[in-house]
């Protein structure tokens, strides 16, 4: 794309999700072939208000420099720009709804399944935590599926850069209860471990329909999470406990790397070097 984009470059569909501080809908170029995207709309007002300028602006440069790398895992960030209210981020359209959906629809999903939507996870992390990027934020409502059933990690509305980490965003809580890790709770700390420890919560997830640690309340839940008391409800294979449980320790110095997860024998099926298949959906 080149040239500024106005809002009336594209027509705007229906609404894609919210968050906390953006409604995403899906829209179409008007010209170009009337291809899909997502777009991210940030009211400047509110970002203003609830000082969220900053991280808006870490998410554009974040996501600038990740797309460079053209990882199929992350979302793609065509362009941004902005009016008078608003700020515009314009997305890969990323059509096969939420990890988090699936879940919901189809419950405990089956091992292959689980194996191979952690192993894209994980290969995804992996790249970003090389490129110095913590997502601080990951959960099933930010790992999108594509129309494959491939997945495609979005919102780094939360993410910093590892060199920026213990001084700018340690202190504050921006992830959500029940994916944070003991860290930042207990030292206000947060790491590329944090990011593991949310993989663990994801793992655990994707095979027991529900995360490991909910209370009928955030402190409850901070409460479970500290104490590490998570049980497992339904059965599951010894390879998958072993790896939730080496995971969800309080010390992240203890958790294995991003690199040290792909070779855990649960993946000793997968070759990390086949790209194809490892990025083949759940749904080809
Ligand atoms: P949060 O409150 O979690 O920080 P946010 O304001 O940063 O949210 P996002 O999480 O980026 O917003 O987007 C909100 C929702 O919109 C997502 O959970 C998802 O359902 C949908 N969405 C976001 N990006 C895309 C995309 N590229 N393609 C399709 N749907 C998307």
């Amino acid at each position: 794309m080149s040239g500024k984009r106005t809002p009336g470059d594209y027509v705007f569909l229906e609404q894609l999700g919210q968050g906390s501080y953006s409604t995403v809908f899906r829209a179409v170029e008007r010209t170009n072939g009337g291809r899909n995207y997502a777009i991210k709309v940030c009211g400047k007002k509110h970002i203003i208000r609830e000082k969220k300028v900053k991280y808006v602006t870490i998410e554009k440069d974040l996501l600038n420099n990740l797309a460079r790398g053209g990882h199929p895992g992350i979302v793609r960030l065509f362009c941004t720009f902005h009016d008078a209210e608003n700020l515009y981020f314009v997305l890969e359209y990323v059509s096969g709804g939420e990890l988090l959906s699936l879940l919901r629809r189809n419950g405990p999903l089956p091992e292959s399944w689980s194996k191979h939507l952690f192993a894209q996870l994980v290969d995804t992390v992996d790249y970003m935590h090389a490129q110095g990027v913590i997502h601080r934020d990951l959960k099933p409502e930010n790992v999108l599926l594509s129309q494959e059933g491939r997945i495609v990690i979005t919102d780094f509305g939360a993410a910093c850069a590892l060199s920026n980490s213990a001084q700018d965003r340690a202190a504050s809580f921006v992830g959500t209860a029940e994916y944070v890790a003991p860290e930042l709770l207990l030292y206000s700390q947060c790491g590329l471990g944090s990011d593991v420890w949310a993989l663990g919560c994801i793992l655990y997830q994707l095979t027991q329909g529900a995360p490991p640690f909910r209370g009928e309340n955030e402190l409850k839940t901070f409460e479970q999470i500290v104490a590490l008391d998570y049980k497992w409800k339904i059965p599951t294979t010894p390879q998958i406990t072993a790896l939730v449980r080496n995971i969800l320790v309080l010390d992240p110095m203890q958790r294995p790397s991003s690199k040290q997860l792909k070779q855990n024998s649960w993946f000793s099926s997968i070759d990390w070097n086949d790209r194809a298949t490892l990025w083949k959906g759940i749904w080809e």
